[in-house]
Parts: structure tokens; sequence; C-alpha cells
């Protein structure tokens, strides 16, 4: 595992080089938020970094329920019964294994590793949706790659943590577009046209750095996403 800092958040890569899995802690005084949970193995690694940095965790907040984004939440529930657990209300229903779709959505075939029924034991305390806080972090929507996908903005620092609506291992792409070295994000991805209009609206943040669950941090990603949201797209012809 590999620990790299912006100030008050802590990038957690597992794998760095082979299959980089990310999470991240947020320092909120006392306590830390830990964004996603990696790995079924990645448990004991997020409490060691906790331990290091000398606070607890409160919160666990995930951007989307793939598999190695939640891989640890049993494992850090049952360690940390009292953290509070919280994911949009959209992916709280593939946490629960169910991927029908809602009349109103694309009718297309939810991808990617969504645990099966009842295989996560961790029922989430806290359903987020699009403006709502946790801690200093401000919840954004950002649909494509799930239905409910979601990322955390902190408007102070202006860090943008976007979960896999963008990837930037292999080289920076919105959810969806295959990156030829690494595209294991975009073959996981639900929606492209969502995907795409969600960047550009993640763009509108004017992040000050981009952390996302594959490849290391961005600092002043504009033109870069900027780059990427025109390439996508492009790629769909929109
Ligand atoms: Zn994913």
């Amino acid at each position: 595992m590999r620990i790299t800092s912006f100030g008050n958040v802590h990038q957690l890569s597992f794998m760095p080089r082979l299959f980089p899995v990310n999470c991240y802690l947020v320092e909120e005084g006392d306590e830390l938020t830990l964004i996603d949970c990696a790995l079924p193995f990645s448990a004991k690694g997020i409490l060691k970094a906790a331990a290091g940095i000398g606070k607890p965790i409160t919160r666990i907040a995930l951007t989307h329920a793939h598999g190695d984004h939640i891989g640890a939440l049993d494992e850090l529930k049952r360690q940390l019964p009292v953290a509070r657990v919280l994911i949009s209300e959209r992916d709280a229903r593939l946490l629960r294994g169910d991927r029908s779709l809602d009349a109103n959505e694309p009718q297309q075939m939810i991808r990617g590793g969504v645990p099966k029924p009842g295989a996560i034991r961790t029922v989430p305390d806290q359903l987020l949706c699009e403006g709502d806080r946790v801690g200093s972090l401000e919840v954004i929507t950002s649909p494509g790659h799930t239905p409910g996908s979601i990322s955390f903005f902190e408007p102070q620092s202006r860090v943008l943590i976007a979960g896999d609506a963008i990837q930037l291992r292999g080289g920076i792409a919105v959810s969806g577009k295959v990156v030829p070295l690494f595209p294991f994000p975009a073959m996981a991805t639900w929606s492209k046209e969502q995907a795409v209009a969600s960047a550009e609206r993640l763009l509108q943040l004017a992040p000050s750095v981009l952390a996302v669950g594959h490849g290391t941090m961005l600092r002043n990603p504009q033109s870069s996403l900027s780059r990427a949201v025109a390439e996508a797209r492009q790629a769909l012809q929109l």
C-alpha cells in the first residue's frame, strides 16, 4: 500500500504498480472520513493508515457499489461498529445486489463487479443526495459509471474525489472511454452518455486536485480534464 497526501486528504493505493485501487482518508478535525473501501484484503492497511494519522474513522462514504470500492466494507464495519456508512440512495440498491433499472434510466445493463444479493451484510446508515454534506465534503451526483455514482468536493481546498467518474491510471479519461493501458473502468461503465454529462459538471467545479479510484492524484487538472471531456464527447459523437 502506498500513501500520498495532499493537505488533509490521504490517498491509500493498493497494488499501486499492477492494478491500482484507491481509497481516501479525509481528516475532519479529530476524526477521519474514509471514502471507499478498496478490496477485501484492504481493511488491515486502511486501519493501519488511520492509526498512523492517529484519528478514528467515524464515517465510511462510498462513491459507488463496485467490488473494488466496497471490498473491505463488511470487515471495516465489523471492526468499527460506530462508523456511519453512507452511499447514494441509487447505489444502495446495487450494494444489496439489485441490478434492476428504473423506467426513466437508460436501459443498459449495469456493468462491473456488483455484489450478489445478500453478499454485503452492512446496511447503510444514511442515503446521500446531491448537495448533502459529509463533514466538509459536498456530495455531487455523478452518474454514468453506475447509476448512483457520487463524487465528494471540498469547497475550500477544491479537492475533488470522483470515484470512477474519471480515471487517471494510463492517462486521464472520462468513465466509459477505453484507455488501452487500463481498460477496466471503461469495461465496468453503465452509461457513457451520462458519464460525459457528469464529467462536464465536475469540470465546472474547477477542482484544484482530482482524486479518483484508479491512478495517482492530479493537481491543477483543469486543462487535461477539459481535454478528456472533449475526447469523450467526440467518441460518442455528441
Ligand atoms: Zn467502479
